[in-house]
């Protein structure tokens, strides 16, 4: 256990900045964190120090523009340990969905007013796609809890764990009547990890999958019971692409029925 202050600079790259919010507004909590936390740069709080060595970097955001990998590998640098913080740093989140397009500047032209200003790399990639990632928080957004917990077993030299169990197990014990099986909804539970507390299933709509691939996910039997709803190759492809293409299981099964819709199209 570490007898001083854990040094923790949070660092931003591509994001909405949702993570830092869903952190920073825990409010009066934040003040007790700082009993075993010295935040030294965070600028969502106003804190600019992004150059000083520190125990632990957070990096929320994605990839996607030279300047973001620039100050991700100088963060790496300064960091004992570095933790990537939410769909976007851990699997690309929604901006990574520009990886599929087949004409980007189409893309950007359609968004942006001054296209010519934009300067992005070719692919939107997660943080531990290009730096060492010591531990990963899974979430769009993380919650609160998530980041405490983590800094918290950090402080006491704990090696700190992310719960992967699949939301099914948490929907279950809320007594939710089953979106899937009762209105052959396509919901994700079965291969997401919990975290939300089963907020979508607890109002009867399906999970979007907001926290990412959970531990041992069985996508294909899920995907392949998809279509026995009437889902189309096209649809199970959005499904999974939407928060976290770029996590490895769910990449599989974007590519596979991407295949399959192609096939059909022929
Ligand atoms: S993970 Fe979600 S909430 Fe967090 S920065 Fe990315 S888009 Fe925003
Ligand atoms: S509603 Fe979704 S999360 Fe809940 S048990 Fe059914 S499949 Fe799992």
């Amino acid at each position: 256990m570490l007898q001083r202050p854990l040094k923790v600079a949070i660092h931003k790259l591509t994001s909405c900045s949702g993570c830092q919010l869903a952190f920073i507004n825990q409010g009066p909590k934040l003040l007790k964190l700082l009993e075993f936390v010295e935040f030294t740069h965070f600028i969502e709080a106003g804190l600019f120090a992004p150059d000083q060595e520190v125990d632990v970097a957070l990096i929320e955001g994605s990839v996607s523009t030279h300047d973001d990998l620039k100050r991700l590998v100088n963060a790496r640098q300064r960091a004992k340990l570095l933790v990537s913080i939410g769909a976007c740093a851990t699997s690309g989140g929604v901006q990574a969905l520009r990886n599929m397009a087949d004409d980007k500047e189409n893309w950007k032209r359609a968004v942006y007013a001054h296209p010519e200003f934009i300067e992005e790399l070719q692919d939107c990639t997660a943080v531990a796609t290009h730096v060492k990632v010591d531990f990963e928080l899974w979430g769009c957004p993380v919650t609160q809890q998530q980041v405490t917990e983590c800094l918290r077993q950090l402080h006491a030299g704990v090696k700190p764990k992310d719960n992967a169990e699949k939301l099914c197990m948490e929907c279950k014990r809320q007594g939710n009547v089953c979106v899937l099986i009762t209105q052959q909804a396509p919901c994700l539970g079965p291969v997401v990890r919990t975290g939300c507390g089963a907020l979508c299933p607890s109002f009867g709509k399906a999970c979007y999958g907001c926290f990412g691939p959970s531990e041992q996910p069985n996508c294909e039997s899920l995907t392949n019971r998809m279509t026995g709803f009437g889902l189309m190759p096209n649809d199970i492809v959005h499904r999974f692409a939407a928060i976290h293409s770029q996590s490895p299981p769910y990449q599989q099964q974007i590519a596979r029925w991407r295949l399959q819709d192609l096939e059909g199209s022929d």
